[in-house]
C-alpha cells in the first residue's frame, strides 16, 4: 500500500488528518482532545464550547509538548476549532465513522457499501441504559430501525458479493445487538433474572428478524458480560421458536484467556444441535478497561497481558474456527494484516473455499485493506454504527483511541511508518521475546505487603453457591443465646433482647445478652488486668493476631456475609464488602503496627541518640454502629488491640450477633483473655457508664452525632482518680453532597447517584443525601434519575439481585416514614418506589425530593435512609455555596467534566472524603483512608496510615551516648 491509497482517516489532509497527527505525536495532547471530544455532545452553547475547549485544550494549560505547540503556532492557533464552528466539525468527523440516525442516510450509505460490494451489519449506538424505560426504548428503536430499513434491502436488485457464502446467500440485513443495552438491572449474583429479562426484550426482535430473513448478531462487550452473553445466546437459539431462524450469530474476543474454551463449547452446542451460527472472533475493544478494572478488584486479569499474546490466540482461534466450517460460519474481525493473511493461508492450507468464511472491518476504517481482501475474492462485512451523530461520540472517542493506541496496527503501518517485516512478525515470537511478564499495576501494588481482600466475584456459580448454603446453613442455627464474654467466659444475664431481620421481624437471628453496669465493671477489671502483659507482648505478635483474625473472617466468609444479610438486612454485594473491609482493616492495621514498633531518630546530632516511639493508651471502649456491622466494630477493635490496648466491645444494639461472632474470632485467633471483652446491651446505659468512667483511657466510637457529642463532653469531663486524659476517636453523620454540573456525562452521574444514594437503603454514613443540579441538564438528569431509582430491585436482602432491601428496624421505618411525610411541607416529592406489601418487613419506599430549599430539614438534617433531596443550582458558585452549607462534612463529589470546576471542588468542598466522577461510598481501606470533620467528626480517618497512632502515646528518649569525650560511631 502506497501513500496514495492511505484510509482516509489517516490521510495527512483536513482537520481530522491534523489533529489525529498531532495526537499520535503528543500523549497529551491525545488525553486532552479525547477528553474535550467526549464532552462536546453536552454542551449546550457556543459559550460553553469556547470554554472547555479553553480549559482543555488552551496551550498555556495544556503543556504541549514543543513540537506540537510549533505545529498549532503554525497551524494558527487553535482557531481550527475555535467558536460556534466546532460542533459542525466535529459532527463531519464523526460521521466518518457513524451512520447519522435517518432512515434515508443510513439506507444511503448502505446501499453504497452494498455496491462497492461490502456486506453490512448495523449497529445502534446510544447512550448507556440505566433504567428499564431505557431498555424498553432501545428495543423499540431496534424493531423501528428494521421496519424502516428491512423492506427496501429486501428490494436491492442485485446480490452484493460478500453476502454470497460457497453456501449459498446469506441475510443482506444483519444487525448487531448489545444484550447490555436490553436490560438495565444486570446484577452478578442473580444472572438467571437478566436471562429471564433480556430474553423477553430480545423475543419481538428475534421474531421481526425472522419474518424480514434478517440475520441477528451478539456484540461481545465487559468481560462481566461475557458468560451471560453466551448462556443467552444458548437459551433463546434453543427455544423451539428460534431454533431455527433468524439467523444468529455471535462475537467471541480472543484476548480473553478462557476464549478458547468458551468456543469449543460454543461449537459442540451448535453441533449438536445442527444450527449454524456465525462466530466473529475479534480481539476485543475493553483491553485497558478490563485490565484496570481487575487490578482494581484484586481479581485475576481475564486478558492476555501483551499484545502478541492476544495476536497469536487470535490466529489459533481462527485456525478452530476454519477446522469447524462443518458447525460453524467463521467471521473475522481485524484489520490487522498478518491475522488476515494467516487465515486465508490456513483456509487454503485446509483446502477451503475462501467464500465459506468472512472479514468484518469498521465502517470509515481501513479502506485499503479492505480493497484488498475484496480483490482476493474474500468476502467483507462492514461493522456501521448508526445513532446521532454527535452523542455517538463516545463510541467515537473509543475509535479515535484504538486509532492511535500504541499498539494499533493501523496505528503503526500508516502513522508510524513500521515496516513491513515487522508488521508480519509472527506474535508467538513476539510473545517469547517479550517475557517476562510485566509487572500487573504501574504502582507496583503487588510488591506491597499489605493488600486488599477482593470482592466475591458473584458472576461464578461456585460462589453464588456457597452464599447460598451459607444462608441455609446459618437458619438452621437462628435464635441462639448470645451470652456476654469477659475474661473469655460466658457470662449470663437475666435480660436477653431479640435481634431481629429486618426483612421478617418474626424471624430472630439470635439473642442478645443485655449486660448492665454490673457486667460492665467486671469486663473493666478484666481489661485492666490484662492490659499491663498485653501490651509488653511483642509487637509483632500483636499484629500476627489480627493476620490470624483476617485469615479466620476469610474462611468464614460466606457464613459472615450471610449473618449480615439476615442480621442488617445487607445484599449479597454489600454484605460481603463489609466482610471484605474487615479483614482489610485486621490485615493494614497488622502491617501499620509492625511498621510502628520500630523506634524512629527524631533527628540526628553526634553523641546522643534521639528515638521515638509508641506505648498503648490502656483501657478504651470500642462502640460501634449497626450499618457496617462487622466492618467498623473490627476496625476500631482491631485497632485498639494491635496497639497494646484492652478493650470492651460494644456492638450496636441492632447487630449483636455479628458482635458475638467477631468475639468468638478473637477468641479463636488466639487473643488472651480479658484483652478483648464483650459487653452487649443497652449503648445508652452501659456503654454510657464506660465512657464515663474514670478508668477508661480512650473511647472509639462510630455512630450518630448526637450519641457522639455527649461522649466528646463526658470525656472531657476529668474525675478524680482518672490517671490519663480520655482521648476520643470520634466518627459521626454525614448530609453527604454531591454536585452535578452543566457538562457532567450523564451516564456516570444518573448510576452513580442512584448507587450512592440508595445503596444499603441509604444507610451508610457516606451515602448521598443532598444531590445539587446545575439547571442546564436539570430536567434531563431528574428524567434519568427518576426512571433509574424506580429501576432498582426492591426486596428481602436475602434475595439475589436484590438492590434495595428493608431498612434496619421498625422504629427507624417509623421515624423515616415521618420524615417523608413531613418534608412534603417543605419540598415537592417528585418520586417514591413501590415497595413489597409485607407488614412483617421493615420498607421504606425510597424516595426523591426535588426543589428543596437549603433552609429546610430535608436539606439540613441527617436522614439515614433511602431520602434523596434535590435542588437546583444556577451556577457552579450556588452549587458549591449550597454544597457547603452544612453542619456536616464527611463524603462530597462532583460529577464534571470541566478542569476549572473539578479544581475548584478539590480546593473548596468541605468533606473528609471527596470523589469526582464516581459514586461517593464505598471506601477502602489504605486507598481511602475514611473519616470527616466538622459535625461529622474529629478528623480522624479510619483505614489510614496514621489511624492508629490515636490508640497510642508517642514516647521520645533521648540517651547521651557519651562517656568522657568518647561516642561510638554509630551513635
Ligand atoms: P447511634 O449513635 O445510635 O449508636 C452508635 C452506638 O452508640 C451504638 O452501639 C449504641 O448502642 C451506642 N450508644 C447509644 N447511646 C449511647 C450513649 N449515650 N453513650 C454511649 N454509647 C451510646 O448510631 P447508629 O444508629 O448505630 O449508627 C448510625 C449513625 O452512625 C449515623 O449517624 C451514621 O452517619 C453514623 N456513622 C458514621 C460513620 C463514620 O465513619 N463517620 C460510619 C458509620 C456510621
Amino acid at each position: 500500500m502506497d501513500a496514495a491509497e492511505l484510509p482516509s482517516v489517516f490521510s495527512k489532509k483536513g482537520f481530522y488528518g491534523a489533529m489525529m497527527e498531532w495526537a499520535m505525536k503528543d500523549e497529551h495532547f491525545k488525553t486532552q482532545l479525547f477528553r474535550f471530544v467526549d464532552v462536546l455532545p453536552a454542551l449546550a452553547s457556543s459559550s460553553e464550547v469556547a470554554r472547555h475547549l479553553q480549559e482543555y485544550l488552551g496551550t498555556e494549560e495544556a503543556h504541549l509538548s514543543p513540537a506540537l505547540r510549533m505545529g498549532l503556532k503554525a497551524a494558527g492557533g487553535a482557531s481550527w476549532i475555535v467558536g460556534a464552528g466546532v460542533k459542525s466539525q466535529v459532527t463531519a468527523m464523526a460521521g466518518t465513522f457513524l451512520l447519522g440516525d435517518q432512515p434515508k442516510e443510513i439506507l444511503r450509505t448502505l446501499r453504497q457499501l452494498h455496491d462497492q460490494g461490502l456486506a453490512f451489519t448495523v449497529d445502534i449506538l446510544g447512550e448507556a441504559v440505566v433504567s428499564e424505560a431505557e431498555a424498553e426504548h432501545y428495543v423499540r428503536r431496534y424493531l423501528d430501525l428494521m421496519d424502516a430499513i428491512g423492506p427496501e434491502i429486501a428490494q436491492w436488485p442485485h446480490s452484493c458479493k460478500s453476502n454470497e457464502s460457497s453456501a449459498g446467500p446469506v441475510p443482506p440485513l444483519n444487525l448487531s445487538i448489545k444484550l447490555s443495552a436490553l436490560y438495565s438491572q444486570v446484577h452478578p449474583a442473580d444472572p438467571d433474572t437478566a436471562v429471564e429479562q433480556i430474553c423477553g426484550r430480545l423475543r419481538p426482535i428475534l421474531r421481526q428478524a425472522a419474518k424480514l430473513g434478517a440475520f441477528i448478531n451478539f456484540d461481545m462487550e465487559s468481560y462481566a458480560h461475557k458468560n451471560l452473553t453466551l448462556r443467552v445466546f444458548q437459551t433463546i437459539f434453543a427455544e423451539p421458536e428460534f431454533a431455527r431462524h433468524p439467523a444468529c450469530g455471535l462475537a467471541m474476543q480472543a484476548y480473553l484467556k478462557d476464549c478458547e474454551t468458551d468456543l469449543r463449547g460454543l461449537i459442540s452446542w451448535a453441533r449438536e444441535r445442527s444450527r449454524r451460527v456465525t462466530v466473529r472472533l475479534v480481539k476485543g475493544a475493553y483491553w485497558d478497561y478490563e485490565t484496570i478494572l481487575s487490578q482494581q478488584r484484586h481479581w485475576p486479569v481475564p486478558v492476555f497481558a501483551r499484545k502478541p499474546e492476544s495476536d497469536a490466540n487470535f490466529e489459533k482461534l481462527s485456525l478452530l474456527l476454519l477446522e469447524n466450517t462443518t458447525a460453524v460460519d467463521a467471521a473475522f474481525g481485524t484489520h490487522n494484516v498478518r491475522s488476515i493473511a494467516y487465515v486465508l493461508a490456513q483456509a487454503d492450507r485446509l483446502g477451503l473455499d475462501r467464500r465459506a468464511f468472512e472479514f468484518q472491518m469498521l465502517y470509515g476504517m481501513a479502506e485499503p485493506v479492505k480493497a484488498a481482501v475484496l480483490q482476493l475474492k474474500c468476502r467483507v462485512r462492514d461493522y456501521c454504527p448508526v445513532g446521532e451523530l454527535l452523542p455517538g461520540i463516545a463510541y467515537f472517542v473509543r475509535r479515535l483511541l484504538e486509532n492511535t493506541s500504541n499498539e494499533g496496527f493501523l496505528a503503526n503501518k500508516f502513522s508510524k511508518g513500521v515496516s513491513r517485516d515487522e508488521l508480519l512478525q509472527d506474535p508467538r515470537r513476539l510473545v517469547v521475546a517479550a517475557q517476562p511478564e510485566p509487572p500487573r499495576s504501574a504502582s507496583g501494588a503487588e510488591t506491597r505487603p499489605f493488600r486488599n481482600e477482593p470482592c466475591t466475584d458473584f458472576t461464578l456459580g461456585l460462589e453464588r453457591d456457597r452464599l447460598r448454603a451459607a444462608l441455609v446453613e446459618l437458619r438452621r442455627h437462628l435464635g441462639r443465646r448470645h451470652p456476654l464474654v469477659i475474661n473469655h467466659k460466658p457470662v449470663q444475664t437475666r435480660d436477653w433482647s431479640p435481634s431481629l431481620n429486618p426483612a421478617n421481624q418474626n424471624e430472630i437471628v439470635g439473642y442478645a445478652a443485655q449486660g448492665t453496669t454490673v457486667e460492665a465493671e467486671a469486663a473493666l477489671a478484666a481489661a485492666r488486668a490484662a492490659q499491663p502483659k498485653w501490651a509488653r507482648t511483642k509487637a509483632g505478635d500483636r499484629a500476627a493476631l489480627l493476620e490470624r483474625l483476617a485469615d479466620l473472617m476469610r474462611r468464614d466468609k460466606a457464613a459472615l456475609s450471610a449473618l449480615a444479610v439476615l442480621e442488617a438486612g445487607k445484599n449479597w454485594g454489600e454484605a460481603d464488602a463489609d466482610v471484605a473491609e474487615a479483614i482489610d482493616f485486621c490485615d493494614f492495621y497488622a502491617s501499620i503496627m509492625r511498621d510502628l514498633s520500630r523506634s524512629r531518630r527524631t533527628q540526628w546530632v553526634p553523641g546522643e541518640s534521639n528515638l521515638q516511639h509508641w506505648w498503648p493508651r490502656g483501657l478504651g471502649v470500642v462502640i460501634a454502629p449497626w450499618n457496617f456491622p462487622l466492618a467498623i466494630l473490627t476496625g476500631m477493635a482491631s485497632a485498639a488491640v494491635v496497639a497494646g490496648n484492652a478493650i470492651i466491645l460494644k456492638p450496636s444494639d441492632q447487630t449483636p450477633v455479628i458482635g458475638a461472632r467477631l468475639m468468638d474470632l478473637f477468641m479463636e485467633a488466639g487473643v488472651p483473655p480479658g484483652v478483648v471483652n464483650l459487653l452487649t446491651g443497652p449503648g445508652r446505659q452501659i456503654a454510657a457508664h464506660l465512657v464515663a468512667h474514670p478508668q477508661i483511657d480512650f473511647i472509639a466510637f462510630t455512630g450518630s452525632m448526637e450519641v457522639g457529642l455527649k461522649i466528646w463532653e463526658t470525656a472531657g469531663r476529668t474525675l478524680a482518680g482518672q490517671a490519663n486524659l480520655k482521648k476520643v476517636i470520634c466518627e459521626m453523620g454525614g448530609k453527604n453532597c454531591l454536585i452535578v454540573d452543566s457538562d457532567a456525562d450523564l451516564d456516570e452521574a444518573v448510576t452513580g447517584c442512584v448507587a450512592s444514594a440508595f445503596g444499603y437503603q441509604g444507610q451508610k454514613c457516606s451515602a448521598l443525601s443532598r444531590l445539587i443540579v446545575l439547571e442546564d441538564q436539570y430536567d434531563k438528569f431528574i428524567e434519568r434519575l427518576i426512571a433509574a431509582a424506580g429501576s432498582l430491585r426492591i426486596g428481602p436482602a436475602e434475595v439475589p439481585g436484590t438492590i434495595i432491601g428493608p431498612v434496619i428496624n421498625r422504629e427507624a421505618q417509623q421515624r423515616i416514614q415521618a420524615i417523608i411525610q413531613a418534608g412534603q411541607q417543605e419540598a415537592r416529592l417528585a418520586w417514591q418506589g413501590i415497595v413489597p406489601n409485607d407488614p412483617a418487613a421493615c420498607y421504606v419506599a425510597p424516595t426523591i425530593f426535588t426543589g428543596v430549599p437549603a433552609s429546610s430539614r430535608l436539606f439540613r438534617e441527617e436522614i439515614f435512609g433511602p431520602v434523596l433531596a434535590v435542588t437546583k443550582a444556577r451556577d457552579f458558585d450556588e452549587a458549591l455555596a449550597l454544597a457547603n452549607s452544612s453542619d456536616f462534612a464527611l463524603t462530597g463529589g462532583c460529577y464534571s467534566r470541566s478542569p476549572v470546576n473539578i479544581d475548584r471542588v478539590k480546593n473548596e468542598l468541605a468533606c473528609g472524603n471527596l470523589y469526582i466522577n464516581r459514586s461517593i461510598t464505598g471506601a477502602v481501606v489504605e486507598r481511602q483512608p475514611f473519616g470527616g470533620f466538622k459535625m461529622s467528626g474529629g478528623g480522624t480517618k479510619a483505614g489510614g496510615v496514621e489511624y492508629l497512632q490515636n490508640f497510642m502515646l508517642p514516647r521520645v528518649i533521648t540517651e547521651n551516648c557519651l562517656r568522657r569525650g568518647f561516642a561510638p560511631t554509630d551513635e
